[in-house]
């Protein structure tokens, strides 16, 4: 990526605009017990009556030691979904700037385009769910801020190819969104280890599917000090609540846990991933990087229905181009995938 100049993609009204400073921002603790008048809370301790660290501190250093990178480049969220909003707002003026995305894939990225009116210009995947590189270079212009590669892709389930990847971060000229929502199923390597080589590149993670958080909203977002910097002017002094950081940390740190179960539901994947096979009246299993298989069948809608007719509530992407009659199956629990196979031979004719 030569010539990379990030004041060029940024809005004129985000660079000139210093990040709110906050009571609980400005007073720095030389770790003196002190007495805080400052932010007009309830003096009262019940846990919460303080406002939360608006930098988030400690849970980033956690991160940054286990990701090997810097306090500096992460940036956290109220769920990557809020990660990637401050990322339109950040870079794309609207009705002005576009952005592209790779269909099927997640529907965040489209909804955020409507939301922040930008343009939002869709370049199918290939046939075997590939980026299209020529394509997408070519309907690239000079608008064209933000490019997302979903890897693993959900709802397809495949990583793309590195090769392809590295075409994309070297030729385009915005910024590359790699969402990593599904890194930790994954065996291919984070994209984090790429971030030198590419002032261009912004990755996302998130604590809601490896790390079983989704109810607490942590997103992350890892890229150079400088776009970090961009993004810490618009966000929310207090995006991340206190309850919030603390089960992330206790969670992050306790990395034996989320190992076991990330390895117990490769497991289950797999063996799902075979009684799916056995089934007649399905046609295709897609292979899976993540935590959800996508399956082609004779007549999706049919067979979803059919499912929840048994109680078991899984998602239709019929409608999704290239994914005419497939279901996505997020794996379950050994006693869930067991409840789910003995569904699927009742209804298997
Ligand atoms: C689930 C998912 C996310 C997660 O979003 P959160 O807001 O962090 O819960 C992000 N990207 C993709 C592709 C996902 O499937």
């Amino acid at each position: 990526m030569k010539d990379f100049n990030l004041d060029k993609l940024t809005r004129e009204n985000v660079k000139g605009l210093s990040p709110y400073s906050s009571a609980r921002d400005e007073y720095v603790s030389d770790g003196t017990e002190m007495i805080f008048l400052d932010a007009n809370e309830n003096p009262y301790q019940n846990g919460v009556n303080r406002y939360p660290d608006p930098q988030q501190r400690s849970l980033k250093s956690i991160l940054a030691e286990q990701k090997g990178i810097k306090s500096e480049n992460l940036l956290l969220g109220n769920g990557s979904d809020e990660v990637l909003d401050l990322i339109y707002r950040a870079f794309c003026e609207p009705k002005e700037d576009n952005i592209i995305t790779l269909p099927p894939t997640y529907g965040m990225y489209k909804v955020l385009s409507a939301i922040n009116n930008i343009e939002n210009r869709e370049v199918l995947l290939t046939t075997n769910f590939e980026p299209n590189v020529d394509e997408i270079l070519s309907t690239a212009d000079k608008n064209s801020k933000i490019l997302f590669l979903c890897s693993p892709n959900n709802p397809t389930g495949n990583s793309f190819a590195t090769e392809k990847m590295h075409q994309l971060l070297e030729n385009f000229k915005g910024l590359v969104v790699v969402d990593e929502a599904y890194i930790d199923f994954s065996s291919q390597e984070s994209w984090v280890s790429q971030l030198n080589n590419y002032p261009n590149l912004i990755v996302t993670q998130t604590l809601s599917k490896a790390y079983g958080l989704a109810g607490v909203r942590l997103g992350i977002c890892i890229a150079s000090k400088e776009i970090i910097t961009v993004l810490n002017k618009i966000k929310p002094p207090y995006n991340v609540n206190e309850l919030t950081q603390q089960r992330a940390k206790e969670r992050v740190l306790d990395v034996d846990t989320v190992k076991q179960e990330v390895s117990e539901i490769m497991t289950e994947k797999d063996i799902l991933s075979k009684v799916l096979l056995e089934v007649n009246f399905v046609e295709k299993v897609y292979t899976s990087d993540a935590n959800f298989i996508l399956v082609k069948v004779d007549d999706a809608t049919k067979r979803y229905n059919q499912l929840l007719d048994k109680g078991i509530v899984i998602r239709n992407r019929t409608t999704q181009p290239l994914c005419k009659n497939t279901l996505r199956f997020t794996v379950g629990t050994r006693e869930e995938n067991n409840t789910l196979i003995s569904a699927l031979n009742q209804i298997n004719n």
